[in-house]
């Protein structure tokens, strides 16, 4: 099979031909139809974040493909489903977590495309209990950012507890961001789009964003700050600095979901204003299995739009480029 391989932390990914994964007990084989580039692949390749990917490894977890063959342990029936292999490609489902609804956090998870090989290629191997059906209605291009950037934005907006008539500004309109204005709106939201590209902004006003503001060009938080504060901000921006922008622009009582992971892993907070203003602060980590559920269930009903352009596998490194020069519409999506 064809597959994008990350060799070393330091260099760029080859495309490399290997053997087809086995699915080991308990695991299915996935044939891959298409697979979205998230920025946390990025970071994944470049060693960006404090427990680091151990090279050779395939990144990849936005993989959406048909099980073409299953491991012991998994009933035959299953060949032919189509499923999404997520972020979370597996967790102990005993522990004090995963027993209460909160899987994400399970210590002992594994997590495709990092800590086991992703969807960067043709075949992938997955946990048969952690990939999620993908209804008929949503296509597998669509299904790929919905694996990650939609399940992780559609529980940054349950953590955040977005109500109807609440302003909410959304830092960063990129895979994530253009999602999560989706969900707020969902959620009855007016919102603040807020990104240092134009031509993401004009993405943001056609998605129907009540405010959009250039970070680039205007100061954030004085902008917010003029139509009263947000009542919540959803940080996904890769830049502590936007992070901090994003807290400056609460109103009181405010709540603040921290969610990109830029490599640079420092939030000064101010005290004093945290304490008197009553601000929430949480840190959200993508969705459970339940959650990807209603994601799909969300766009298939109609209710989402998925922002994407096709590419090539071969052209993997270029797309990385892309990603980074915030020039692509929202998302980019291998197809195979
Ligand atoms: P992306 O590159 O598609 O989007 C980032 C957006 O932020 C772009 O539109 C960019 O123009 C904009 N931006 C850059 N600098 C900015 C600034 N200073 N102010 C405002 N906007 C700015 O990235 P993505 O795939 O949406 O991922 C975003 C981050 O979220 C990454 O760090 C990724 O690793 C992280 N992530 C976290 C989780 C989680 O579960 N917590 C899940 C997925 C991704
Ligand atoms: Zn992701
Ligand atoms: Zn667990």
């Amino acid at each position: 099979m064809k597959a994008a391989v990350v060799t070393s932390l330091s260099k760029p990914l080859e495309i490399q031909e290997r053997p087809a994964p086995r699915p080991g007990p308990q695991q299915v084989l996935v044939r891959v139809e298409a697979s979205g580039l998230c920025h946390t692949d990025i970071h994944a390749a470049r060693g960006d974040w404090p427990v680091k990917p151990v090279p050779p490894f395939i990144p990849g977890h936005e993989g959406v493909g048909v099980i073409t063959e299953v491991g012991t342990g998994v009933p035959v029936s299953r060949i032919g489903e189509r499923v999404a292999v997520p972020w979370l490609g597996f967790a102990c489902g005993h522990c004090e977590f995963c027993v209460s609804g909160r899987e994400t956090l399970c210590e002992k998870q594994q997590n495709s495309g990092y800590s086991v090989d992703g969807s960067y290629a043709e075949y992938v191997v997955a946990s048969a209990d952690y990939v999620v059906a993908v209804p008929e209605g949503v296509s597998s291009f669509d299904a790929a950012p919905l694996t990650c950037a939609g399940v992780t934005t559609y529980k940054a907006v349950k953590v955040a507890g977005i109500r109807p008539s609440e302003l909410v500004a959304v830092f960063g309109i990129g895979g994530l961001g253009h999602l999560a204005m989706q969900y707020s709106q969902i959620a009855g939201a007016s919102v603040v789009a807020v990104d240092v590209e134009d031509d993401k902004l004009e993405l943001a006003r056609e998605l129907g964003a009540d405010h959009v503001v250039n970070a680039r060009k205007t100061d954030p938080v004085a902008a917010i700050q003029a139509l009263g504060g947000v009542d919540a901000a959803i940080a996904l921006a890769v830049s502590p600095k936007s992070m901090g922008q994003a807290f400056d622009s609460l109103k009181r009582g405010g709540r603040l979901v921290l969610v990109a992971l830029p490599k640079d892993n420092e939030l000064v907070l101010p005290i004093f204003q945290t304490v008197l203003k009553g601000i929430t602060i949480v840190g959200s980590i993508v969705g459970t299995r339940r959650d990807l559920a209603e994601v799909f269930e969300l766009h298939a009903a109609g209710r989402t739009r998925v922002i994407a352009e096709g590419r090539k596998l071969d052209d993997v490194n270029a797309c990385f480029s892309e990603i980074l020069s915030g020039e692509v519409p929202a998302r980019l999506v291998f197809e195979f």
